[in-house]
């Protein structure tokens, strides 16, 4: 299946040499060493590029598939421009096949000491696995968690909510102490509280599932940088606000969790 996969993405960037590094329901992702226009671009690394690739889904109609993978393009890479002018951490687009659903764009992170990318997920995985507790809630990770929490902010600050930010979908760059954003495949406008307490809800539950032991820590992190931001001189207009608003309806939604669990 994935051979097939990517034979069809091959004809799409022929001689481009392609190293697949994950297969979602949605896309496949690829590492490759080319640049498709310049032999010295200036990006954090100049040396991997990612090519993301949505491929045709057999079970829909074609027509229908074909517009459905270059609208979601489109919307991604529309995304991810509107960041890139804010400012918000996340990997610059270097080009795109709209049609044919690729996105060749900027690589981020490093690979931690074990081998693994420089997720949140793997570099809190990491340090927990090298048995030093105290390493694990220290000034270094502390600074990680509020910076992630306002890069969060940021993004809602500016009414634009991810639709699946979980701890894997955050990037640590340089040397791990800064956090970047990645896959918008999900991602949308909007300014209501609810869709972005959802998100907050969603890292919340990824980050107690996956870290457990110290989730409760991290995640007061993550929302003490949230609501640094949303109180900064930056978004005193009506920062303020939206915090209350959002976490309120955080609420909501943690409730509303807990009930799905006991049903
Ligand atoms: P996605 O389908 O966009 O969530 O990407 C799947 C995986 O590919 C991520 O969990 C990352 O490990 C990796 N990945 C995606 N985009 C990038 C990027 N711009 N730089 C580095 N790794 C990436």
């Amino acid at each position: 299946m994935t051979d097939h996969l990517v034979a069809t993405v091959q004809k799409h960037v022929p001689n481009i040499p392609l190293k697949i590094i994950s297969q979602g329901a949605e896309a496949l992702v690829f590492e490759t060493t080319i640049h498709p226009y310049s032999t010295t671009p200036s990006l954090h690394n100049n040396k991997q590029f990612i090519i993301k690739f949505r491929p045709p889904k057999p079970y829909r109609h074609p027509k229908i598939d074909a517009s459905i993978t270059k609208s979601r393009t489109i919307g991604e890479v529309k995304f991810i421009y509107k960041l890139e002018k804010l400012g918000i951490a996340a990997p610059s687009v270097i080009s795109a096949d709209f049609p044919n659903g690729i996105i060749w764009m900027e690589h981020l992170g490093s690979s931690l000491p074990d081998g693994n990318i420089s997720s949140l997920k793997n570099w809190l995985w990491y340090l927990e696995k090298q048995g030093d507790v105290t390493k694990c809630v220290d000034e270094r990770v502390k600074s990680v968690c509020n910076l992630v929490g306002e890069l969060i902010g940021r993004l809602h600050l500016n009414d634009m909510v991810h639709g699946d930010l979980t701890s894997s979908n955050i990037l640590l760059t340089d040397d791990y102490k800064v956090p970047a954003l990645i896959d918008f495949g999900l991602s949308s406008f909007s300014n209501l509280p609810e869709d972005k307490a959802v998100d907050l809800y969603v890292l919340e539950r990824a980050i107690l599932s996956t870290h457990s032991v110290f989730a409760d820590t991290y995640n007061a992190w993550l929302l003490e940088g949230y609501e640094t931001i949303h109180h900064s001189v930056e978004f005193k207009k009506d920062g303020k606000v939206k915090y209350k608003d959002t976490i309120r309806r955080l609420e909501d939604v943690r409730l509303r969790g807990r009930k799905r669990s006991l049903i």
